[in-house]
């Protein structure tokens, strides 16, 4: 059968997404490849739809038992031949599923990595007729990522012991270095790389401040028409996925909490009550999610603020994988980025490490401050070039009020200039924002800053706010924030004509906006 008639007959789908076919039609034909596909993308059908076409057995690497389970499940429910080998089985059972794959009888087997590399394992594969090799979540190798498993390593081996055997690697972390280190680890020098957008066409986004987040969110899930739909709700603290629940119930929501304070049966019981029914929500810290693959998950809601894009993408990425409309939505406020700015000082971490999570949380911001296209900033992020605007984001459907901010610009970018050159070295924002409010600080006095004719010319302007025009003035590119050297500020070129008077600057109203999403599902 053709790639296909395989994906009609056997899978039920009338066509294939995006790069699937390209990928399919390549590793059939016996070449190895590297896809980079966002969650929810469809990297399954890349490898099992091979497995099909292809004499013999495909053996598939991946990190999570229950995963593992549910494919084989799903695939068996589907009439395909598989099984997996992992640490759940008991020998009776390991035994029976050995000699399937010696007699032929599997199109797929499914292995944990430290499994695979027994040599009893590889003994088993050397007599069995080997189709394919699939390495998912392959991001795994990599020593920097998050998700690094050293049983990965060793799968490089895999090169060796079975060159003539077409590989995939697939991952949907899409930055380049783990890429390379994928490539070099795993000996996929001459895999063809496929590079999915990472675009989710159907997923709305939504950002919006903090005021009374319970309240907040309940009217994103009314007014957004989420009423009776699935979802998911994070939060960053245990008691606060309690609280938040208990709220949800109270107005009449099947709503759960979901954290690692729960027994393992809890949770269990939880994640598979969610896959299970409808109209259910989940009120989780990020704990939940790894292993979840509910096609239907209508919206994703965090009621605090992500540490990294990488992590929102992730969790966000669980709305809509069934292609259909869904809504995501976060409320950020500044108690958010002070908590998470302790957080990161107060823990053990070499300095680098903190420079690096301070950064991402600075790219967070400046995605929550964004006065324009969300997605556009979003795939940009990932080094992705989005053209044009996406007409289905916040931002896009009905763009942000902003003020001629000309004065309070030209104030902030006096005071860089002014305390940089009095001192002779770049301060940080906090410093900066002291000296404009006219706060006599050790540092402010230290450095005789209270001398400059900037000093107290922005006092009538919060913190808050001039914190919001930081962060703005780094989106637009005014001024660079150093985070090698302590975040020290200095202006860019493009800073002259707002302080030559030439040029006037635009800022988000944010303190002063309405409270409430601003953005309502048009159906
Ligand atoms: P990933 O592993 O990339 O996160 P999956 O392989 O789990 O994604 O696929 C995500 C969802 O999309 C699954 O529910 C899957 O059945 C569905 N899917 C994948 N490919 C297609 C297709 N060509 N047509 C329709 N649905 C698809
Ligand atoms: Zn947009």
């Amino acid at each position: 059968m053709g790639s296909e008639e395989i994906l009609h007959r056997v899978f039920g789908y009338p066509a294939f997404r995006g790069m699937q076919h390209d990928i399919i039609e390549h590793v059939a034909g016996g070449g190895n490849a590297l896809v980079l596909m966002p969650t929810g993308g469809g990297k399954s059908l890349c490898y099992q739809i091979p497995a099909l076409m292809r004499d013999g057995v495909a053996v598939v690497v991946s990190p999570l038992i229950a995963l593992m389970q549910d494919q084989v499940a799903a695939l068996r429910e589907l009439g395909v031949p598989a099984a997996y080998l992992n640490s759940t089985l008991t020998a009776q059972e390991a035994a029976t599923v050995e000699s399937q794959v010696r007699r032929g009888e599997l199109k797929l087997l499914y292995v944990a990595p430290e499994r695979l590399l027994t040599e009893r394992c590889l003994a088993l594969l050397h007599q069995a007729r080997l189709g394919l090799i699939a390495i998912d979540e392959a991001h795994c190798v990599s020593q920097w990522g998050h998700d690094f498993r050293p049983e990965y390593i060793g799968l490089g081996r895999l090169a060796d012991e079975f060159p003539q055997v077409p590989r995939i690697a697939l991952t949907a972390t899409a930055d380049d270095l783990t890429r390379q280190e994928i490539v070099t680890r795993l000996m996929l020098e001459n895999a063809r790389p496929f590079v999915t957008s990472f675009d989710r066409p159907n997923i709305r986004y939504n950002i919006v401040e903090k005021q009374d987040p319970n309240a907040q969110l309940l009217r994103f899930i009314r007014d957004g028409g989420h009423d009776g739909e699935s979802g998911i709700v994070y939060c960053t603290a245990r008691n606060r996925t309690e609280e938040v629940a208990a709220f949800l119930q109270e107005e009449g929501f099947n709503a759960r909490a979901y954290h690692a304070g729960l027994t393992s049966a809890e949770r269990t019981e939880v994640q598979n009550a969610f896959q299970r029914e409808d109209g259910m929500i989940v009120v989780a810290t990020v704990a939940f999610g790894m292993g979840i693959d509910k096609p239907d998950v209508r919206f994703v809601a965090h009621v605090d603020l992500p540490k990294s894009i990488e992590g929102y993408y992730q969790e966000t990425g669980r709305a809509g994988r069934d292609g259909l409309p869904a809504e995501v939505w976060m409320a950020y406020g500044l108690a958010d980025v002070v908590q998470q700015r302790r957080f990161i000082e107060k823990s053990d971490a070499s300095e680098e490490f903190k420079r690096v999570q301070n950064g991402k949380l600075d790219a967070m911001l400046a995605l929550c401050e964004a006065t324009d296209c969300r997605r556009v900033r979003l795939l940009g992020y990932f080094g992705e070039m989005y053209r044009g605007a996406c007409g289905n984001c916040d931002n896009c459907l009905s763009p942000p009020q902003t003020i001629d901010g000309t004065i309070m610009v030209q104030k902030f970018l006096s005071a860089v200039y002014r305390c940089s050159k009095a001192s002779g070295h770049a301060f940080g924002a906090g410093h900066i924002i002291d000296v404009l409010r006219g706060q006599l600080t050790d540092k402010v006095s230290a450095n005789g800053h209270q001398l400059l004719p900037v000093f107290g010319i922005g006092a009538d302007v919060s913190q808050t706010r001039w914190r919001s025009v930081v962060r703005q003035l780094s989106i637009a590119g005014y001024i660079h924030i150093d985070v090698e050297r302590f975040q020290t500020i200095s202006l860019t070129g493009a800073a002259r004509p707002i302080l030559k008077g030439e040029q006037t600057v635009r800022l988000r109203e944010t303190v002063e906006r309405e409270p409430g999403p601003r953005t309502r599902r048009r159906n």
